[in-house]
């Protein structure tokens, strides 16, 4: 039993695939989760057409691969778990190809922290249809709209037995042969929980997270004595949109642009940060102003400076869809925003001479060459907010996704993968390791758990 993510389906194709009935429970009316609206990279070192090699992107390796996710993750992961990561990127990727039809786009891009690695899809969307289309080909039966509620041990110490399930029809008992996978994913979306281990994410935080982002599961799976890490590590997106949170086109470069001179500015048009800050003190720094949203601002120069990032169509249908909002001059930007755009003139004007002075004299911003003055139209402005948009943290396992107790032990017939688990991403996650992290333990929990023999009281 698993949910309907990159882990659930992950676990569910492996564990049907070596003979084992299998049944997918997702409380959403939709399946698939964050997965489903995930950007689509999947970070691996190799793959089985070594496409890295053949187009001469450098050297890499297994080793290479986890020591950049723990470096990034501030050596707070479990280095076991990452290198199982790392290892069996290749192979999962494969898997998908191979036996779920997945379709890769040839190219491959850098990893942030680490080298090109990423191999990536249209979306999230493509990985979770391969991993549906191996788990339902070999007979798993995918349920929605039934939500876990329960998760049955036999005893402190004994195996789990099997879940409770609330549905339209009313609640229910299944009993888990050979065991259960917990796939239940992150709680970015649990206004709730999110607060509880780090209070300051309130509801003044969107979310980038799917509704279902809830985290019932790990508290389910606590109150039978699994032992949980690093709930406190959130990754809170600065760039997100500013009514629904979500990751859009305009997101990218509103974090691009800083690096050739955008600035952020208040509904009062002034810099409220050092726009190069962390993510977490850029968004904290937003709320602080109390009035959202904040504004991204730059120049034609700067994004022909940015050329390499972006096509002139992204940037057309971003501003026909009016996430993008352009004008000849600050003042007019100003009133195409509606704050006000002598402010924004004022507040370019003194970061152009600080720029030229090479000192940021308001928030310690640091000053490079690369740095273009906002002091020439065309102007472009996007309004943003910052959403939470990852859970580091989650349930114990180890990296035969077995789920550990408080004491240290596995709870035997217990497994997790995939976002409902802590311990692989540490303080900083690289991105495209939640792509396969989830894939990878997936796969390892439905073999771990199809290689049981089945319970008997
Ligand atoms: C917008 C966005 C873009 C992203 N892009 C990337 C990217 O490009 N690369 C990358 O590495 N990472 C990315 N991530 C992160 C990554 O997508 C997720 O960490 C990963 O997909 C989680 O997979 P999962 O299977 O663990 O959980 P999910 O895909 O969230 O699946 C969990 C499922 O469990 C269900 N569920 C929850 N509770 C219960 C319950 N009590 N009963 C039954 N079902 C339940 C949920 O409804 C959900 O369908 C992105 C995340 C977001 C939000």
């Amino acid at each position: 039993m698993s949910a309907s993510g990159l882990a659930g389906f992950g676990a569910a194709a492996s564990a049907a695939t070596a003979g084992s009935s299998v049944i997918i429970i997702e409380k959403m009316a939709q399946y698939g989760g964050n997965s489903a609206i995930n950007l689509g990279d999947y970070a691996s070192w190799d793959d089985s057409q070594h496409r890295r090699a053949a187009l001469r992107l450098g050297d890499d390796s297994a080793e290479q691969h986890a020591a950049d996710a723990l470096a990034a993750g501030q050596h707070y992961s479990n280095p076991e778990l990452v290198a199982t990561m790392a290892r069996e990127a290749p192979t999962a990727l494969d898997w998908m190809i191979t036996e779920g039809g997945l379709r890769l786009h040839a190219a491959l891009h850098r990893q942030g922290g680490g080298g090109f690695r990423m191999h990536f899809a249209d979306s999230g969307r493509n990985f979770v249809e391969a991993l549906r289309t191996i788990a339902l080909r070999h007979g798993a039966t995918l349920r929605t709209g039934a939500k876990l509620e329960c998760i049955w041990r036999g005893g402190a110490g004994g195996p789990v037995v099997g879940i409770a399930i609330a549905t339209p029809d009313g609640p229910r008992n299944l009993a888990a042969r050979k065991a259960v996978v917990l796939a239940t994913g992150g709680f970015g979306a649990d206004i709730a929980m999110r607060r509880a281990f780090r209070p300051i994410l309130t509801a003044a935080y969107n979310t980038t997270n799917h509704p279902g982002a809830t985290g019932e599961a790990i508290r389910l799976a606590q109150s039978i004595g699994a032992d949980a890490l690093h709930l406190a590590f959130i990754e809170v997106h600065p760039f997100a949109h500013p009514e629904t949170g979500a990751l859009d086109a305009a997101a990218r470069y509103a974090l691009r642009l800083r690096r050739h001179g955008g600035i952020i500015v208040s509904r009062a048009g002034d810099r409220f940060v050092n726009e190069m800050a962390p993510h977490d003190a850029i968004s904290r720094a937003a709320v602080a102003t109390g009035e959202r949203p904040a504004y991204v601002i730059f120049n034609e120069a700067m994004l022909n400076a940015a050329r390499e990032d972006r096509t002139d169509a992204e940037i057309a249908a971003a501003l026909a869809q009016g996430l993008v909002v352009r004008a000849a001059t600050l003042v007019e930007l100003g009133a195409a925003l509606g704050i006000p755009g002598t402010a924004i003139a004022a507040t370019a004007q003194r970061f152009a001479r600080f720029l030229a002075e090479g000192q940021d004299q308001d928030f310690g911003r640091p000053l490079t060459s690369a740095l273009l003055p906002l002091d020439a139209g065309l102007y472009y402005g996007i309004p943003r907010w910052p959403a939470v948009h990852f859970t580091a943290g989650g349930l114990r396992i180890d990296n035969r996704a077995r789920v550990i107790d408080i004491n240290g032990a596995p709870i035997p017939r217990l497994y997790a993968a995939g976002e409902v688990t802590g311990g692989i991403h540490g303080m900083g996650r690289t991105g495209g390791n939640s792509t396969t992290a989830p894939v990878v333990y997936g796969r390892i929990a439905g073999s771990e758990a199809a290689a049981l023999e089945p319970w008997e009281e």
